[in-house]
């Protein structure tokens, strides 16, 4: 999975990517190659974050079977919430974000 630089439009391999801050649920990522930093947009991390929360709840559900009347349901919604958790990683728009403070 490439991402691309959205100061300098450089597609960068994850491997490439040498320095990144991790403040709660966002993560910074600072470009090798224009230096600059960048991260997934936030109402974007926000909702990924969501449909893997989503994906672990109903998981723990079926897991203790919990209303396993409804667990057919339950695993309906978990797969949702994990496909929309990987289009975003993957079809997600990076946006410019200032340098992290360290
Ligand atoms: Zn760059």
């Amino acid at each position: 999975m490439k991402v691309t630089c959205p100061n300098c439009q450089e597609k960068l391999t994850p491997k490439a990517i040498k320095n990144i801050n991790k403040k709660g649920i966002y993560v910074a990522k600072q470009c090798p190659s224009c230096e600059n930093w960048f991260s997934l947009s936030k109402p974007l991390t926000i909702l990924k974050t969501l449909g893997i929360s989503l994906l672990l709840l109903t998981s723990l559900l079926n897991m203790f079977d919990i209303k396993s009347e409804y667990s057919l349901v339950f695993s309906g919604i978990g797969f949702a919430g994990i496909l929309v958790a990987i289009l975003i990683t993957f079809l997600g728009k990076n946006e410019k974000v200032d340098k992290p403070v360290v």
